[in-house]
């Protein structure tokens, strides 16, 4: 029986170059860099092959080791950013009537609202897609290298008040500031209980020039006392929230309901019709 081996890419190690080599991967251990590490064989067989330099070898080694740090910093930001739904901005339907500007939304997407801490108020009935965009942007920002943290009005409010209780209000405060782009999704569909109201204005007022917050409602800004319960409050939220902003006032059908409407009207058509 003849048995075909494959010639060795290498010369096998003398025990010195062995020595070498486990040295090296106990350096990459100790430093944490686990990719690098795993890698560093098969990095070292292509350098061989390849006739790498030791630069080029070390820059595909390092390489892997980042690559690998990116991919678990997204993950890492992106299951901070608790983002509700898997909505992206690329499928968003701009032909579904909001009256959505793509020309906006893709420049928003760049995140260069982010760095002059722009914020965002989104303006409009139910269902025509504001928590779809806030969480497209939030994602966007999210990838892009940004902390970013989706929440809603009425969960910030009850966060904040079991805070109070339990003397965790500066560390709560604290918490709000840090994202650079935070989302505050729903104001008004809940009635905020005044010290709602108070934690509200105290997160975009701690915000205010320094980072973006997205803010979503389905109430025009007019009647924006009733929704926080105090005209002043009101008043001194918008002037912060405005003061650097974009408005996007979203109209149109609910897309929701859009299905439910296109067979309202088939079937009242074929009832005319018929
Ligand atoms: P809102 O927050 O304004 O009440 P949503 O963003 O929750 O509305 O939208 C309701 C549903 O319809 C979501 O599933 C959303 O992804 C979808 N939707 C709304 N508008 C659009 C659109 N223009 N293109 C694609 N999906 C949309
Ligand atoms: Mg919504």
């Amino acid at each position: 029986m003849t048995t075909r081996q494959s010639t060795p890419l290498q010369a096998p190690l003398t025990s010195a170059q062995a020595s070498l080599y486990q040295q090296l991967r106990a350096h990459l251990a100790v430093l944490k860099l686990h990719d690098a590490a795993e890698h560093l064989p098969a990095v070292l067989d292509a350098a061989a092959a390849e006739k790498l330099s030791v630069t080029a070898a070390l820059e595909r080694l390092l390489a892997i080791e980042v690559d690998a740090t990116s991919a678990r910093r997204l993950a890492g930001r992106l299951r901070f950013a608790c983002l509700p739904t898997p909505a992206t901005l690329e499928d968003f339907d701009y032909d579904a009537g909001s009256g959505v500007d793509p020309h906006l939304i893709a420049d928003l997407a760049t995140g260069r609202y982010l760095e002059s801490a722009t914020n965002i108020l989104m303006i409009g009935p139910p269902g025509v897609g504001k928590t779809h965009l806030a969480v497209g942007l939030a994602r966007k920002a999210a990838e892009s290298g940004y902390r970013t943290y989706v929440t809603t009005a009425a969960d910030l409010a009850a966060r904040c008040h079991r805070a109070a209780i339990e003397g965790r209000w500066a560390t709560t405060m604290r918490f709000y500031a840090g994202p650079t782009c935070l989302v505050v999704d729903e104001l008004g569909y809940l009635p905020l209980p005044a010290e709602g109201a108070s934690a509200l204005f105290q997160v975009i007022a701690q915000r205010y020039t320094k980072s973006s917050t997205i803010l979503t409602t389905n109430r025009p800004i007019t009647s924006w006392g009733e929704v926080l319960g105090d005209t002043t409050v009101a008043a001194a939220l918008l002037d912060r929230l405005l003061h650097r902003s974009v408005v996007l006032d979203i109209g149109g059908d609910s897309y929701r309901l859009r299905d439910h409407h296109a067979r309202t009207h088939a079937l009242r058509a074929a009832a005319n019709h018929g």
